[in-house]
């Protein structure tokens, strides 16, 4: 089998799902980063390695979904959660801009006490007010719960956000396409179904996303397929993914900690970058996180098929609320890539590029390692948080 499948990638022939279920099953790691390797570089043949100077502020952290796999969110009430208005986010994104950050995925629970003028606003302000930040604003849940706050159906929702100034979305909420699997970590969160269609939609309209997917719970090697074969298929229809994103499961302060108290290898990690690549031939870009899954094993998933590194992501809740807190700087992500055997090079959002970076050279933007928690303090750089530092 395995020969058959060698074949096929060096033609650039696509796999059944048969096929990757048997890699997954069978294929030795140094398998994997071959298969990769081939499909990578036929893809993208440059020895070039993306990356975007990035933020990940919320808005708010009140949801009614209750994942059982989510640290981040509260009630309604309770002591810690928050709300914050747009006046109070747009000085926030000018202040990141300041510093250098280009991109703004915005995110925040589904919160119903949000009306849908809130969410236009946001975009439609930022995109006035700050032009220097392109945002990337809204994950599939918070764009159906839009729709249940208004009288609107999801591409009624999708269309006025985009004459707010919308053009991308993050591909959060996905965690693995299988219902089976959904059912027991988000129950309340609706179907495969309802995240590929708000995809779906999106990508009509001409919106730019990306794919991403939550392992190392409850799902089988079987559903890891399902899910890239659900997400190749709908990237036929449109072509509207740009990347492909994985990360594991971080069990910390969440209720699946009692069953799956820890995290998954870092070679189950190279696994589901490698067959990414091998298995999404239509997937221009697979990213590797340095963030979720610590730099070194980012730098080794750069020979597993990944050709781009993500952000260096100035700030971020969502892990943190995990206790799981990594950081970098610029120049770091730069080193990082350059040191793994690859050019640097910033990109948009939307992976066009901005600049390559030879040796020596480094982005001006001005972010260090400190990373903003700004909803624990306005505006405090916190150093309170566990932070998993990585000897070096
Ligand atoms: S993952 Fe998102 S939708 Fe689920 S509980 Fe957390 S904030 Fe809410």
């Amino acid at each position: 089998m395995l020969d058959i499948i060698r074949k096929k990638v060096s033609e650039g022939t696509r796999l059944t799902r048969e096929e990757g279920v048997w890699l997954l099953k069978n294929a030795s790691l140094l398998d994997f980063a071959e298969l990769a390797e081939t499909e990578r570089f036929r893809l993208n043949p440059e020895r070039r390695v993306t990356f975007v100077i990035d933020s990940n502020p919320n808005y708010t952290n009140i949801c009614n979904v209750d994942c059982i796999f989510c640290a981040f969110y509260r009630h309604e009430g309770d002591k810690d959660a928050y709300t914050y208005s747009v006046d109070e986010m747009i000085p926030r994104f000018k202040a990141a801009a300041k510093r250098g950050v280009r991109t703004v995925l915005l995110q925040g629970g589904v919160n119903p006490a949000i009306p849908f003028e809130y969410y236009t606003e946001m975009v439609r302000r930022t995109r006035a007010e700050v032009p220097e930040i392109h945002p990337h604003f809204f994950s599939t849940s918070e764009i159906i719960g839009m729709s249940n706050v208004s009288s609107l159906t999801v591409p009624e929702v999708l269309l006025k956000l985009k004459e707010a100034g919308l053009n991308s979305i993050p591909g959060g909420g996905a965690e693995i396409l299988s219902d089976r699997v959904k059912k027991k970590i988000s129950n309340k969160k609706g179907t495969s179904a309802d995240w590929l269609n708000v995809m779906r939609e999106a990508h009509k309209l001409g919106y730019k996303t990306t794919a991403t997917m939550m392992y190392g719970h409850l799902e089988t090697d079987e559903d890891i397929i399902e899910h890239l074969s659900v997400i190749r298929d709908l990237q036929d229809e449109y072509h509207g993914f740009t990347a492909y994103i994985p990360w594991s499961f971080k069990p910390g302060n969440t209720p699946l900690e009692k069953i799956i108290p820890t995290y998954a290898t870092g070679t189950r990690y190279l696994q589901m970058i490698a067959i990414a690549r091998i298995f999404l031939d239509n997937f221009p870009h697979i990213q590797a996180s340095w963030f979720s899954e610590g730099k070194k094993i980012g730098q080794i998933a750069l020979s597993f098929g990944a050709d781009d590194f993500g952000g260096v992501l100035e700030e971020e809740n969502v892990h943190a609320s995990a206790n799981f807190v990594h950081t970098t700087s610029v120049k770091e992500t730069v080193d990082l890539i350059r040191s793994a055997g690859y050019t640097p090079a910033e990109r948009t959002t939307l992976y066009d590029i901005i600049a390559e970076y030879g040796d020596g050279e480094y982005p001006a933007a001005a972010i260090d390692t400190a990373r903003l928690n700004v909803h624990f303090g306005a505006s405090e750089i916190l150093t309170s948080l566990p932070i998993l530092q990585e000897a070096s």
